[in-house]
């Protein structure tokens, strides 16, 4: 899942940025509107954490223009205490929640949890494809009942392509969108991961989940769809 971050408070943006990564998300930051604006409009994000003081075009401004722009990705504002009117705004302008500042980081979280889970359709909260189901509130993963240990790398990887069942992702695709890196350098370590964790999904399973699209990249999903 890959998410921007447009804060101007260096601090702060960087003290969002580490909890993210740490729960590897893929995160980008940037410190003004019209550069969020464009890197919205350009990079397939899945959520975007917009600020709305911001030098140069505010956040209600890029806002705006996102939704102008038809790009519904959800987006989480944040807003000063003194701001409380514009949270209204905000909404009224196509945010999808807000957050005031000073906020704990687990709130933020716990928010970027919930947009991400609505914006992928999602009803209860679970992913399941066949018979493996990942839990993103508690990060567990089983497959027919089995609880799987994965590393915060397989985890990323497999919530991506759990989210995306059934599509075809390509390598770039996944670069973006798991290592948040540009694909040239980044070949080996995505067929190297997708084999970790095909050896802990579908070693041993009647039914693989994981397939190799030839020329493509890989899709999950199950053999009978
Ligand atoms: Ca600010």
């Amino acid at each position: 899942m890959r998410i921007l971050v447009v804060e101007d408070e260096a601090k702060v943006a960087s003290f969002i940025r580490r909890a993210l990564e740490e729960e590897s998300y893929a995160v980008d930051v940037c410190a003004d509107g019209a550069q969020g604006l464009e890197l919205a409009g350009a990079g397939s994000y899945d959520l975007i954490v917009l600020d709305l003081m911001l030098p140069g075009l505010s956040g209600l401004e890029a806002l705006k223009g996102l939704r102008k722009q038809k790009i519904k990705t959800p987006v989480l504002i944040l807003t000063a205490r003194s701001q409380v009117d514009q949270k209204v705004t905000g909404l009224d302008a196509g945010a999808d929640d807000y957050l005031t500042k000073p906020f704990a980081i687990e709130e933020l979280l716990a928010r970027v949890r919930v947009l991400l889970r609505r914006g992928s359709g999602e009803a209860a909260g679970l992913l399941q494809v066949d018979d493996l189901v990942l839990n993103p509130a508690t990060r567990d993963v089983t497959r027919a009942g089995q609880r799987i240990e994965l590393t915060t790398k397989e985890y990323a990887l497999l919530e991506y392509m759990m989210r995306n069942a059934g599509r075809v992702l390509t390598r770039p695709m996944i670069a973006e969108h798991v290592w948040n890196l540009d694909f040239d350098t980044f070949t080996n370590v995505i067929d190297v991961y997708v084999n970790y964790l095909r050896n802990k999904i579908d070693r041993g399973q009647k039914r693989k989940l994981i397939q190799t699209v030839r020329g493509s990249g890989y899709t999950l999903k199950s053999e009978s769809e």
